[in-house]
């Protein structure tokens, strides 16, 4: 089955908005494995939105339009799709009883723009709006699925998830099972890691591999379909083996267990605490460990010193030190984590510092990385790192670059 998605709205085309329920459902439906091969965006406008209708229909399966059911005159979705499908509009009872609910309960009067709201593409397959008022509707026609959407992620998104795909998923006929696993990569770019399995990604089709590149990470998603779950998946896990064969050495996780979720893992396992002294990432490494419920557990604190006199003063590196060797330097970092790791009384002491750029600084080159690590048996090593990108980059980079020498 091959999908494609509509947005429809004026201030999108406007720049007002992005088109992010595109994003969004397409994410999902990579997700389940249906594959999503056009986006198009559309103004409010019932010519323009007949014609791109007229596309879709003829190379998608699946067409999915978000936008326009609301109550207003530019809302003009369900209208359209059904004359182009040439059927008939009614009413939903359980979302009519709901809307004039809502107008008793408030007050308010209740207009005839709000009851259309209710209304739905007739013998379509209706999933109530828990999050406002007009429902979305998946209408077959032929060979093709229409499935309409409301705009608010904040309504679109529940539906989707909560309703919709578990009906797609119930309702497919052959290849209904699906199975896929996340392999997750740190250490290589996107770039290198596809060309090193540039022939299996060539040849891909079932299993398909999808890579993603986020904030100095790769994953590539495995998905198999077959008649039988098992076999789904033990096409997933044969493929997998084929990839790890090839660059398993980058491969540090899967699924949901990525690099900060790995390290909350294992620092609770351990019964272990950290604690960071971070200059160049500014508290980012501690606000990362502080997003994940749990933190208190293991995350003893953290201490921005930024300049010098803070690294001096506030964490006890010694002024000769910083003199002789300065503070992006491997005695400054592994410093730096010695003296956190003691003044919090944890058992692991993580430091940042570097030159975020952009420029070089005091003759260190932009984006030199210096990264401490001090463990309370005494131990303490340090590694550097020489990053690129913008400055917001590199601290994130660098913060992932420490947590990845923790979990090692
Ligand atoms: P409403 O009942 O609110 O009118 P609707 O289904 O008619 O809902 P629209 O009128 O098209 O939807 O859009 C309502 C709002 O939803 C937009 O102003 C925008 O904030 C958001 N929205 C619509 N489409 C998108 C989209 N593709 N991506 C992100 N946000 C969107
Ligand atoms: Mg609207």
């Amino acid at each position: 089955m091959n999908a494609e998605i509509i947005a429809v709205g004026s201030e999108l085309l406007l720049g007002q908005i992005a088109n992010t329920n595109a994003q969004f459902i397409s994410a999902r439906l990579a997700e389940s494995g249906i594959n999503v091969y056009h986006h198009s965006v559309v103004g409010d406008n019932e010519e323009r939105l007949l014609q791109t209708l007229s596309h879709a229909d003829k190379r998608s399966d699946l067409i999915i339009i978000t936008g326009g059911l609301g109550p207003t005159k530019d809302d003009l979705t369900k209208e359209t799709t059904a004359d182009f499908l040439a059927c008939g509009l009614s009413y939903d009872e359980e979302s009519l009883k709901a809307i004039e609910q809502y107008f008793i309960q408030t007050g308010t009067t209740m207009t005839e723009n709000n009851r259309k709201q209710a209304l739905v593409l007739e013998d379509s397959t209706v999933f109530f709006n828990f999050h406002g008022m007009a429902p979305g509707m998946l209408k077959s026609s032929g060979d093709k699925s229409y499935l309409l959407l409301p705009g608010p992620p904040r309504e679109m998104k529940p539906m989707l998830v909560d309703q919709v795909l578990p009906y797609l998923q119930h309702h497919k006929t052959e290849n209904s099972s699906i199975h896929s696993k996340v392999m997750r990569f740190f250490g290589i770019g996107e770039a290198d890691l596809e060309s090193r399995i540039e022939d299996i990604l060539s040849e891909q089709s079932n299993p398909t591999i999808a890579p993603l590149a986020e904030d100095g990470e790769v994953t590539l998603r495995v998905t198999a379909r077959s008649s039988d779950l098992n076999e789904a998946e033990h096409l997933v896990d044969q493929m997998v083996r084929v990839i790890e064969d090839r660059v398993g050495d980058y491969c540090y996780g899967y699924d949901q267990n990525n690099l900060l979720q790995k390290l909350s893992l294992l620092l609770e396992h351990k019964k272990m605490t950290v604690s960071s002294a971070e200059s160049l990432t500014g508290g980012l490494f501690s606000s990362e460990l502080a997003s994940i419920p749990g933190a208190s557990n293991y995350l003893s604190g953290g201490i921005t010193v930024y300049t010098d006199e803070a690294k001096k003063n506030v964490l006890g590196v010694e002024k000769d030190l910083l003199d002789q060797y300065g503070a992006v330097s491997r005695e400054c970092a592994e410093s730096m984590a010695q003296q956190i790791r003691i003044k919090f009384g944890s058992d692991v002491g993580i430091s940042f510092t570097g030159v975020a750029g952009p420029g070089d600084y005091h003759g260190i080159a932009e984006g030199t990385v210096w990264i401490g690590v001090s463990l309370s048996s005494g131990y303490t090593a340090s590694f550097t790192l020489t990053l690129k990108g913008d400055r917001n980059f590199k601290r994130i980079s660098a913060v992932k670059y420490g947590i990845y020498s923790l979990i090692q």
